[in-house]
């Protein structure tokens, strides 16, 4: 629970329950990233197929770090600078 506080307090020390349970299902692996959800299809994607849907670049597969480091699309970034 330690890291979860610290990991909250990097957020600009805001907390709200939408925020503490988005942290819970990251954690989880319940989320909507395709990373995920086109592993439980019932004709599984490759992993590497799975292309970021935001910045549709070949090899960058929407992941949790991709997502919320990595990815350029204009939309994310926007998200990313509020905090
Ligand atoms: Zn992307």
């Amino acid at each position: 629970m330690g890291s979860v506080r610290v990991l909250l307090l990097g957020m600009g020390g805001r907390t709200s329950l939408d925020g503490v349970l988005a942290l819970t299902r990251l954690l989880w692996g319940d989320y909507p990233l395709a990373v995920e959800q086109l592993r439980w299809v019932s004709s599984p994607i490759p992993r590497d197929r799975r292309v970021c849907r935001f910045c549709q670049v070949d090899g960058n597969v929407e992941d949790e770090a991709h997502v919320l480091l990595d990815c350029l699309d204009a939309r994310l970034v926007a998200m990313r600078d509020l905090f």
